[in-house]
């Protein structure tokens, strides 16, 4: 076993290491930290001990938050360049992944924690009073991986609890950093970064320390989060994957629509959890929206997240590059037509050329499941009511999407979406 060297505003230092693959090359460009049970123990043990003090004093925990916040963006382009690295997205969204991070830590250090009085009458007096708990276990993964952490760990530190945060194994680098930056921001135990591969998650949420989970990641490895949570009633909180749906209406102008659908779909290369991941069009304006989205996606750059010109960086991970390209082939075996990409690039690294498919419907895999990638079903539909159903009957929630030139007829249809 390997002896902690250091765990403070915490990043436990190991002497063994896991590779980092940049994904724009896929070569292995850096370790981090490895870390085993004895290395958990001792960071759940600084986060209990912390939380005696740090729940105690709200005006202070709004002071380290605004410092925290400053200390960030003043390190805007080291972070940006480890989120491009390990990431893939262009050096361009990683700054701004930056400063949305900085902003939303403003937000919480002015955050009101409400007491809501619920009855006050002659009967009695109920009032809601929001309290720390004491140590939240944060497990991210690897898409966004600066904002998915300071979303954790900026509203559990607010309201007193302390925090044990894991990144992805994919991406850790960035929130290494972010522990480095921030550990004299806050008192000692308050955050601490944990590094490791997947069974560093498991044991984080078997651990008896932690009185919450608060999870972000697939839709399978949420299922084994809560069950590990149930053991012993662990609060748990779970953001999982989706496979949201934009439902076009027959008022709706394909042209008009075209570049804000694309937008909304290839983002981050298709690797944000609310991204468009599946479109229903009328047949009536499906070869015009087809068109006008194949012409972006052939004229998206593709290339080096630190390149200038780039509009799309890679496919982050390798599993995820194997797994768009499997539901690409699959889609195409099964009778799909790529009016864009449909296959891999030539060269090295995960790139998937932007891709958007016709001829496809439920019951293939790309429609049915989440891709989580830059590929694009688009699919006919005749009547609204008939799409709706078949929208809300899968497994997947979180959000949906609906495409009018009435904004009062797409609100209307929106609010029979399923989106949990
Ligand atoms: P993942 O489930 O494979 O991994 C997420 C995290 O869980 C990683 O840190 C991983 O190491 C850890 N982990 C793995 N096994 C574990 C276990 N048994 N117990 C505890 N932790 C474990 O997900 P991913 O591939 O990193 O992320 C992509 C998924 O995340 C997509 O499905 C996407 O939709 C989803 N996501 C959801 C949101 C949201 O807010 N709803 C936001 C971003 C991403």
């Amino acid at each position: 076993m390997t002896e902690p060297t250091m765990i403070s505003n915490g990043v436990a230092t190991t002497a063994a290491t896991f590779d980092v693959i940049d994904p724009a090359t896929g070569e292995v460009f850096a370790q981090a930290p490895d870390a085993d049970r004895r290395h958990l123990d001792a960071a759940m043990e600084a986060a209990a001990e912390a939380y005696r003090h740090w729940r105690l004093d709200e005006s202070e925990r709004r002071r380290s938050l605004l410092v925290a916040a400053e200390t960030i963006e003043a390190e805007t382009d080291r972070l940006a360049r480890l989120i491009t690295l390990e990431q893939g997205r262009p050096l361009r969204d990683a700054r701004a992944e930056v400063g949305w991070a900085v902003g939303w830590l403003r937000y919480y250090a002015g955050l009101e924690l409400r007491r809501e009085i619920v009855q006050d009458d002659e009967s009695g007096f109920a009032e809601v009073v929001r309290r720390p708990g004491g140590v939240v276990a944060a497990i991210a993964p690897w898409n966004l991986p600066l904002i998915l952490a300071v979303w954790k760990f900026a509203p559990a530190l607010l309201a007193g609890n302390t925090v044990v945060l894991k990144p992805s194994p994919f991406t850790p680098l960035a929130t290494l950093a972010l522990g480095e930056l921030l550990r004299d921001v806050f008192p000692p135990g308050v955050l601490n970064i944990v590094t490791g591969r997947d069974p560093l998650g498991a044991w984080m949420t078997e651990h008896p320390t932690p009185w919450k989970i608060s999870f972000t990641g697939s839709v399978a490895t949420g299922k084994k989060v809560a069950a590990a949570a149930a053991r012993d009633l662990k609060h748990v909180t779970l953001e999982l994957g989706g496979n949201d749906p934009a439902l076009v209406l027959d008022d709706a102008d394909p042209g008009r629509i075209a570049a804000d659908l694309f937008t909304g779909a290839f983002m981050n290369s298709g690797q944000n959890c609310m991204v468009i991941k599946r479109v229903y069009v009328p047949e009536r304006q499906h070869a015009a929206l087809v068109e006008a989205l194949a012409e972006r996606a052939n004229a998206a750059r593709v290339g080096s997240g630190l390149d200038d010109d780039v509009d799309l960086g890679p496919i982050s991970t390798r599993p995820q590059f194997d797994r768009v390209s499997e539901l690409v082939a699959d889609a195409l075996a099964h009778g799909a037509v790529a009016a864009a990409g449909g296959r891999a690039l030539d060269r090295p690294g995960y790139f998937f050329a932007p891709t958007i498919l016709t001829g496809v419907s439920d019951g293939t895999r790309i429609v049915d499941e989440e891709q989580f990638g830059p590929a694009l079903p688009v699919i006919t539909y005749r009547d609204l009511d008939e799409v709706v159903k078949r929208v809300n009957d899968g497994p997947y929630g979180l959000t949906a999407s609906v495409w009018s030139g009435d904004p009062a007829r797409a609100a209307a249809v929106a609010a029979t979406a399923r989106t949990a």
